[in-house]
């Protein structure tokens, strides 16, 4: 048999619930803040994450699935969902329309990585985006669904860290502050750090490396070098969440990999998971659209790994609750009796009962011992007397006990039983 493709997994029935879970939760809260859903292709123009992610990223460098398709133009499986949700508000004309514009997300992405734990080739994100409003109520309000999302998953070890990473001014002058501080030490330092030296200095912060970690723990810090407006939104996105009572801490090493952050920026990660913890990170772009070569429009947002939350959510023994499977299971004993269940289970089907028939030609004894197995609920026995007679034996398998069902009744027997907890 062929292999799965490294760094890719199947998502089986039997787990599938765990997913449909997130998948909820993550539609109920967006829209709970008045967000809609987008969707956008899966394969975007190559130059729409070089220049909208930033050739000076990760990402962009190392991580991206690019290739020429028939017509020899380059396309990229994306990596990421900004950039395209981006590429359509300018392309659909959304950006002249009414303002805010809010739409979240659930797609695939794509990044040539080294597969570990929580770090796949192929993976999904939850995410969410605002654009057209500049003020901290929007930064905070992004925060807030993101917050609402984690704790209404059952995260409860989850920790919020924020920062500012200032505007195009005040860096300028933070890049001019890193560069003296890094140039006598770039020797010490890794290659990719001495790349961002010349590019993007700020991007050496948050270098992975052991060496450049610990030479980075005495560089100036962009708090320190903020501008008064830069400021002055910070200090309103931190008191906006501590009126909403959401707990957060600074971490001023927190920059972000993407190049179009701007402000304020953020990360969820989960102290009960290790080097994979950050389950959500997200921020300001004001700049990204202007990258793009648009008119600028301010906006903020972020994106939540599924398969780390999915992992996070297992170490933390946040339950999910495994959905209750088949209604009904009919289990026939002949020829006549098995066609009757056929057509009875099609009728409930119609109900909306969810219904399954043997289709293996089994005894009735395993007919049972597999409705165990599947966890029907009810098991309705058809055979000779039963068909005689119009009713079916109906047994509930969890209390063991039987009712008699006139076949036309079974509809309302279902009608009548469907919400009672068993
Ligand atoms: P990391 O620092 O762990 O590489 P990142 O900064 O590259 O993360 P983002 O681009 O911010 O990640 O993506 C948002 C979220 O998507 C991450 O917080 C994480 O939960 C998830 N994510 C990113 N890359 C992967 C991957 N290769 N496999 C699984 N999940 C991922
Ligand atoms: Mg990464």
């Amino acid at each position: 048999m062929i292999n799965i493709p490294k760094g890719t997994k199947d998502v089986l029935p039997g787990e599938v619930y765990r997913w449909h879970h997130v998948e909820n939760v993550a539609r109920e809260v967006a829209e709970a803040y008045a967000f809609r859903e987008i969707r956008t292709p899966v394969f975007e123009h190559t130059e729409l994450f070089s220049r909208g992610v930033g050739d000076t990223t990760d990402i962009v460098n190392k991580e991206m699935y690019t290739f020429l398709d028939k017509g020899n133009r380059s396309v990229t499986l994306r990596p990421e969902g900004t950039a395209g949700v981006a590429r359509a508000f300018i392309g659909n004309g959304l950006s002249g329309g009414a303002m805010p514009f809010k739409a979240y997300y659930l797609i695939s992405a794509f990044r040539y990585e080294r597969p570990q734990a929580g770090r796949l080739r192929e993976f999904h994100q939850f995410g969410a985006e605002l654009y057209g409003a500049a003020g901290p109520y929007a930064d905070a309000e992004i925060i807030s669904l993101a917050d609402r999302f984690l704790r209404n998953l059952g995260l409860k070890k989850v920790r919020l860290q924020i920062n500012s990473i200032g505007c195009k001014s005040c860096r300028a002058e933070y890049n001019r502050a890193l560069k003296e501080y890094f140039s006598p030490r770039l020797g010490e330092m890794c290659e990719d750090c001495n790349a961002r030296f010349e590019k993007n200095p700020m991007r050496m912060i948050d270098c992975k490396n052991e060496n450049c970690k610990k030479i980075t723990e005495g560089a100036p810090r962009m708090l320190d070098y903020l501008c008064s407006d830069c400021a002055a939104h910070f200090d309103a996105v931190k008191s906006l969440l501590k009126e909403a009572d959401i707990p957060f801490e600074i971490n001023p090493s927190i920059v972000r990999g993407l190049d179009y952050y701007s402000r304020t920026v953020f990360e969820f990660a989960s102290e009960a998971a290790g080097a994979q913890g950050t389950v959500l990170g997200g921020g300001r772009y004001d700049s990204l659209l202007e990258q793009m070569g648009e008119k600028p429009v301010p906006a903020v947002g972020f994106a939540a790994g599924i398969e780390r939350l999915l992992m996070v959510m297992e170490a933390e023994q946040a339950q999910i609750k495994a959905p209750c499977g088949v209604d009904f299971y009919f289990a026939g004993m002949d020829g006549a009796s098995r066609d009757r269940a056929f057509m009875l289970a099609e009728k409930l089907r119609g109900e909306g009962a969810s219904c399954e028939v043997d289709l293996m030609d089994r005894s009735l004894k395993a007919q049972f011992k597999y409705a165990d197995k599947i966890g029907a609920r009810f098991v309705v026995v058809i055979g000779e007397s039963e068909l005689k007679e119009g009713a079916a034996e109906v047994k509930e398998m969890k209390t063991s006990s039987s009712a008699r069902v006139k076949f036309d009744e079974l509809a309302q027997y279902y009608e009548k039983r469907r919400n009672q907890d068993v």
